[in-house]
């Protein structure tokens, strides 16, 4: 088998979405698992569309989440003279013609509509032959040097089946007759998808070929193409398509920044994280397996085991918290908890800069309480974005207080005594301790006849605005002595 080479291809969108970054990934792990290389090819050549910035996005999402590529970028644009070269083989050899039908001249939708449009056409009518086919090839050439406008077919046999098969979805048949003379080059001279894809994949010594199930039709067309351009046809393997809620097409427009890949970025996912989401997005190892690493990721992959029924992706975009699938955020969890702290920490700090919490202490004499805090926090929390608006109260002393917490936890009168008592009581310990504190706070409780679960849970609300967090004590410590009693001491404004 020769050394394996795969490739992805995204059209520059201006962002990668979730769909794309699952193909990416699926084709970084083959190319790993089979020691091969993985390339990166930007379908540009939709000039209307293309610009530095449509492309950045797509860079800026394959790097974040670590599928650089081992060749590319190469931009598929850099190649249209190949392209038009291949295709004027393809006349020379008698194996394309010239078509000189006007209307193509005037037609301005995108590949894809077209693409699709004529599909539906040619379930519904037929192939028809078209007139050009067959018209003598010097009288053609003579038209063309004439400057008569000319798109340039592929002429498909009229009879026979094309097959392939397919590492995901099996044997795949269509009848020749159910393929138009496909449109190699436009009478603009722009080449067409078909070909530009074929010319750059054997150009690429490309050898597995992993894309969205949306090609999966496209592909005899493009069998026919490697044929009569005498090339080796590579391996085929689509992949299911994901889906928004509702079965329908993932789109930035429809559906908002939650399809992107750089949103999971900025909303504090890890990257680790958002690829083992993905490679489960129609694919599993079998088993109950879910936690896994790059390296078991790599491992474990392979086509065999991907699935050929569409992947949903569920996410409400409306909803603050729960904006993403479940799974992927409390994957993201998992990954918070399990990340050493040394890598971790820096993360943490990024989002602390970026809503201004950060202190440059925190590196420095303040590290070990730095580190200690993050460990505490992540037990619960799903991203990095949770360390600056659900951990705020640990960072600064101006933090929001839950209205329902105060409600539920701050409503007993008793509490405006007892509160500042219990400040009074943690000021005057030499060592403030999880012991010390809690001691403190039972024989509180013990003296005044009230249940310490009524201190403990107005202190947190005290202390942190919430009503939920860390084990109340550990809450203190993290917060040390000053900030606990100051903190007791205010919260009497809120009763
Ligand atoms: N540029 C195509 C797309 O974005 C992919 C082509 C391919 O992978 O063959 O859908």
């Amino acid at each position: 088998m020769a050394s394996v080479r795969v490739r992805f291809a995204p059209s520059p969108t201006g962002y990668l979405h979730v769909g794309g970054a699952r193909t990416a990934l699926f084709n970084w792990l083959y190319a790993r698992k089979h020691g091969g290389v993985f390339i990166l090819r930007i379908e540009d050549t939709d000039l209307q569309r293309s610009s530095d910035a449509m492309v950045q996005g797509i860079l800026d999402g394959i790097h974040w989440l670590g599928l650089d590529p081992g060749e590319g970028p190469l931009f598929q644009s850099s190649f249209l003279e190949e392209h038009r070269a291949a295709a004027q083989r393809l006349i020379d050899e008698g194996k394309a013609y010239y078509d000189f039908t006007p209307k193509l001249e005037t037609d301005d939708r995108t590949v894809k509509e077209k693409m699709v449009d004529r599909l539906k056409a040619q379930a519904q009518t037929g192939k028809e032959p078209n007139p050009y086919r067959d018209i003598p090839a010097e009288e053609a050439r003579a038209r063309v040097e004439s400057g008569e406008p000319a798109a340039i077919r592929l002429k498909v046999p009229s009879s026979g089946v094309s097959r392939f098969e397919d590492m995901v979805y099996g044997p795949q048949e269509r009848d020749y007759s159910d393929i138009e003379d496909l449109v190699l080059i436009r009478s603009d001279g722009h080449p067409l998808y078909n070909l530009s894809v074929v010319v750059d994949d054997i150009q690429m010594r490309i050898t597995d070929v992993i894309r969205g199930q949306d090609h999966l039709t496209n592909t005899h067309k493009q069998v026919l193409l490697y044929q009569a351009l005498g090339a080796r046809v590579p391996r085929f393997a689509h992949l299911p398509l994901i889906f928004a809620p509702g079965r329908e097409k993932l789109s930035k427009r429809k559906h908002g920044e939650v399809v992107s890949v750089t949103t999971y970025r900025d909303r504090g996912f890890l990257p680790d994280a958002l690829v083992n989401f993905l490679a489960l997005l129609g694919w599993s190892p079998g088993g109950d397996l879910e936690i896994m690493s790059r390296n078991e990721l790599i491992e474990k992959f392979s086509l065999e085991q991907v699935n050929k029924s569409a992947a949903v992706f569920n996410f409400n975009e409306s909803d603050a918290r729960d904006w993403t699938d479940p799974k992927a955020l409390w994957m993201n969890g998992e990954y918070i908890k399990s990340t050493p702290l040394d890598q971790l920490s820096p993360m943490v700090s990024g989002f602390l800069k970026e809503a201004g919490l950060w202190r440059p202490e925190y590196e420095a004499e303040r590290s070990e309480w730095f580190g200690r805090t993050v460990d505490l926090l992540r037990a619960r929390y799903r991203t990095l974005a949770d360390f600056a608006e659900l951990g705020r109260p640990y960072f600064t002393d101006d933090f929001p207080c839950d209205p329902a917490a105060v409600k539920k936890n701050l409503k007993d009168d008793r509490l405006k005594q007892l509160l500042p008592e219990l400040a009074s009581r943690l000021e005057s310990l030499a060592e403030f301790t999880h012991e010390s504190a809690e001691a403190a706070l039972r024989s509180l409780a013990d003296e005044q006849g009230i249940k310490a679960g009524l201190l403990i849970n107005a202190a947190r609300t005290a202390l942190t605005g919430q009503s939920v967090g860390p084990g109340m004590f550990e809450i203190m410590v993290a917060l040390e002595q000053t900030r606990t009693v100051d903190r007791l001491r205010r919260a009497v404004h809120l009763l």
